[in-house]
């Protein structure tokens, strides 16, 4: 089956959906049963889409899993109320007190912040590795984890996957990828030996900006353990929310091809004004680990940074603020464009240095037609130029 048939029938078993297209908002907290016999069956009956209580889901859960299952091809998934619960919940459910955990220096900053934070007070160690190397010589004995994250959050650095899950195999480690960025669509860690894959849907899955929800999806080596260890934590999401990014990932192919061809031809744009140092886009050369994408990623999207050759607070201000069509915010994947100015969060990194003479922009491109964003920029450099004359 092609990919976008794929994204059309997943979820779709008639158990879910019942005589509709769609599987059914199935809202509960108590699930009842005939007798005794039948609740004990659907309490041991974990992983056959059985209702037991509402927290361990309903079959409009275990659509979206069955879903992301496939498109994953995972043992198991397990869904959150966020990206950073799939996130914090795959980390716990595999460090324990006196364990070392490898992180990519270029990790969305919540990451950091968990590690740095809670995991730090449950005695659980943290050391950064630069996101171009395969960190072998920082693995010690009680290494339990790496955490990829590739291409990183703002900055974009591409990590040779591959190459780092070769060197966690080699010691027995469990690796864990925010896989964010490319969704299913665009790669499958699990193919390349990642044992967790995680995913904020709030971003490209649901596509819409109006959903929080997270995933993370494992082999089934570590299925089992990231189940119990997740229920445990007590985490579960809305059936709206879940509902809603099943819908979103119906048209995930359409909306990802759109707004990376849209990208390509602004970070082209973008490519050629005088103040622009380099792309932080996987598709270009300046983009370090760009190799790597080439390798394993089957396509861009809409997310990309752009450096700037100074970094200029009140002149980025002047090119963010006063944006006709983009809007100013946090998060990316959704149908519209959105500026973020970067510089300040890319410099929190302790492996590797971040030149901060240099400005950071990061967009997030949308559906509306990119002429009409090409323009929008433009006026953005004229007001740029203005403050820096
Ligand atoms: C947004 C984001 C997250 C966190 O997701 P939330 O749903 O906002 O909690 C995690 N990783 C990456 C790469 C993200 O961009």
């Amino acid at each position: 089956m092609k990919d976008d048939t794929q994204l059309v029938a997943v979820g779709r078993n008639k158990k879910y959906t019942g005589s509709a297209v769609n599987p059914r908002i199935a809202r509960a907290s108590t699930i009842v049963f005939d007798s005794v016999e039948e609740m004990l069956a659907a309490g041991r009956e974990k992983d056959n889409g059985a209702e037991f209580y509402g927290r361990r889901g309903t079959a409009t859960t275990f659509a979206f899993t069955e879903a992301m299952c496939e498109l994953e091809q995972a043992a198991g998934c397990y869904v959150y109320p966020c990206g950073t619960s799939a996130i914090t919940a795959s980390l716990m459910s595999f460090l324990s007190a006196g364990d070392h955990l490898l992180v990519v220096d270029s990790v969305y900053e919540p990451t950091r912040e968990f590690c740095d934070g809670t995991l730090a007070r449950y005695g659980v160690e943290t050391s950064y590795y630069d996101p171009l190397i395969i960190p072998e010589a920082s693995i010690r004995e009680n290494t339990k984890v790496i955490f990829i994250e590739s291409p990183g959050s703002l900055t974009m650095e591409v990590q040779d996957i591959v190459g780092v899950v070769a060197a966690a195999k080699a010691h027995g480690i469990t690796t864990i990828m925010d896989n964010t960025y490319a969704t299913p669509l665009n790669f499958k860690p699990l193919a390349v030996g990642v044992d967790i894959s995680v995913h904020s849907a709030t971003k490209y899955l649901s596509g819409h900006s109006d959903v929080m929800l997270g995933v993370a999806s494992a082999n089934q080596a570590h299925w089992p353990q990231l189940q119990a260890r997740s229920y445990e934590l007590g985490l579960c999401a809305s059936v709206d929310d879940i509902y809603t990014t099943l819908r979103g990932i119906r048209t995930l192919g359409v909306r990802m091809r759109e707004q990376a061809s849209n990208a390509q031809l602004i970070a082209e744009w973008l490519a050629e004004q005088p103040e622009v140092d380099h792309l932080r886009h996987p598709n270009f050369s300046s983009c370090p680990g760009y190799e790597y994408f080439a390798r394993d990623m089957s396509a861009s999207n809409g997310l990309f940074s752009v450096v700037l050759r100074q970094n200029n607070p009140a002149a980025i201000n002047a090119l963010v603020d006063g944006m006709r069509h983009f809007k100013i915010g946090f998060s990316w994947g959704g149908y519209e464009s959105l500026i973020l100015a970067a510089s300040e969060f890319s410099a929190r990194r302790t492996a590797t240095a971040w030149d901060e003479s240099k400005g950071l922009i990061r967009l997030s491109i949308g559906l509306e037609d990119p002429q009409d964003l090409i323009d929008d920029l433009n006026m953005a450099f004229v007001r740029y130029r203005e403050v820096l004359r």
